[in-house]
């Protein structure tokens, strides 16, 4: 016998309780706990039954969050390496921090289940999404669910031919002093194959334990079993490993797309996107985390007045503009990259690019960066994005 799946209805619905989903609905909790009267009733669905640590979310931390009892590395040193040279750059004003996955869904279930008007229900999929002018209909194996407004984090299909920051990263302890604790290894360069930017990544924990990534831009992303032979051989032939014992493994695939996904162009004004497929992350640089916390902030207060997203939610046309040639850039320049990387980290003051890695640039900022890039290059790929849009 079939069971009619019963209804309920919220002001908010959140699909997926991941990363972004859980941190709007601990903001939206904020609010509902300090103004009881203007609460906003929230659920927020996840497959997920149960939570493990599945990824390191990792940002330069230039303020105070929710989720700070979730960091548990920093570092103020961080380099770059190519072809036999290395720069290194030290910041000590603004740190680059590791966020454990872990503790983060912990710290927000615990928020969540003594929050006001928020219920996170885990073991739930959205099946389909049924927009109206005044209301969403979401329907899910046994609960359908009315709503005035949807924030959707779900993964989404990449549209063919983008470009893809794919990745896969052991975490491993060995047995002998091997990595130093002081400085993070942002990009190790390989030599470019074809179109495939390749380098390696290093978050040291401890003189013996270690986060080791493989990551590449290109069009295709590979098999997992080919990330992990690539970080073994780099064990042992860069860092003259003899022993290492696997502790977690984590893949990922962030899509660096030309043609940014914009609140303006969403296709209903009451689903909102958000989170990794949406414009949170940064195409050009692949980071999610900082902007994903930023914007759960800016959306939990536009909800408290009725409005479901800010007009400053969307990068303006200058930043994406300026986004676009930098992935064009990788594109079509994909032997230039390790030099670009280079000369971007070496010439580009600190304080700058940081604010522009983390999506938070003024104007002066970005003209830094724009002054590191190669010139001739640069504006060649300008005018080609302006002839393509
Ligand atoms: C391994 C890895 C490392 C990363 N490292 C960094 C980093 O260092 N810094 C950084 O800024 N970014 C990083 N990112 C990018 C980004 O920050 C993460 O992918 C982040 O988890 C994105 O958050 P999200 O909420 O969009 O997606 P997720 O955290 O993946 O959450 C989406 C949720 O939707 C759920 N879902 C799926 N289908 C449905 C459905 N039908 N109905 C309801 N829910 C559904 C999923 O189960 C999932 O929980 C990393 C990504 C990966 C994969």
């Amino acid at each position: 016998m079939n069971r009619k799946p019963t209804t309920t209805s919220c002001d908010v619905l959140i699909l997926g309780a991941g990363m972004s989903g859980l941190a709007l609905a601990c903001q939206i909790g904020h609010y509902n706990n300090k103004k009881p009267n203007c609460q906003k009733s929230t659920i927020i669905i996840e497959p997920r039954k149960s939570y493990k640590e599945d990824r390191t979310w990792c940002y330069w931390k230039k303020s105070n969050s929710f989720f700070d009892p979730a960091v548990t590395h920093k570092w103020h040193k961080w380099k770059i390496c190519s072809q036999g040279k290395t720069y290194l750059s030290k910041y000590s004003s603004i740190p680059y921090v590791r966020v454990n996955s872990s503790i983060y869904y912990k710290l927000a279930q615990k928020f969540l289940e003594k929050s006001n008007g928020i219920r996170l229900i885990n073991g739930v999929s959205a099946k389909e999404v049924l927009p109206f002018t005044d209301k969403v209909k979401v329907k899910c194996d046994d609960i359908s669910i009315n709503t005035k407004y949807v924030y959707d984090t779900r993964p989404k299909v990449i549209p063919d031919d983008t470009l893809l920051q794919h990745f896969g990263g052991l975490e491993i302890k060995t047995t002998n002093d091997t990595f130093d604790t002081e400085t993070v290894t942002l990009m190790d360069f390989q030599i470019t194959k074809g179109d495939d930017i390749h380098f390696f990544y290093i978050l040291p924990f401890s003189k013996k334990h270690a986060l080791v990534e493989t990551t590449h831009f290109s069009k295709v992303h590979l098999p997992k079993e080919t990330y992990k032979i690539e970080i073994e051989k780099y064990l042992i032939n860069s860092l003259h490993l003899k022993n290492w014992q696997i502790v977690r493994e984590e893949y990922g695939v962030i899509p660096m797309r030309k043609k940014a996904p914009t609140l303006k162009h969403r296709k209903f004004n009451n689903i909102i996107p958000l989170g990794l497929h949406s414009n949170t992350t940064r195409p050009s640089t692949g980071y999610c985390y900082p902007h994903a916390q930023k914007q759960a902030v800016d959306y939990s207060k536009s909800l408290s007045i009725g409005n479901p997203t800010l007009k400053k939610a969307d990068r303006n046309v200058f930043v994406r503009w300026l986004d676009m040639i930098f992935i064009s850039f990788l594109e079509n320049h994909p032997q230039k990259a390790d030099a670009m990387f280079m000369n971007l980290f070496r010439k580009t003051p600190s304080e700058a690019l940081i604010n522009f890695l983390s999506d938070d640039a003024k104007f002066c900022d970005y003209m830094n960066v724009i002054m590191a890039m190669p010139k001739k290059t640069f504006i060649y790929e300008a005018l080609r994005c302006v002839v393509k849009s």
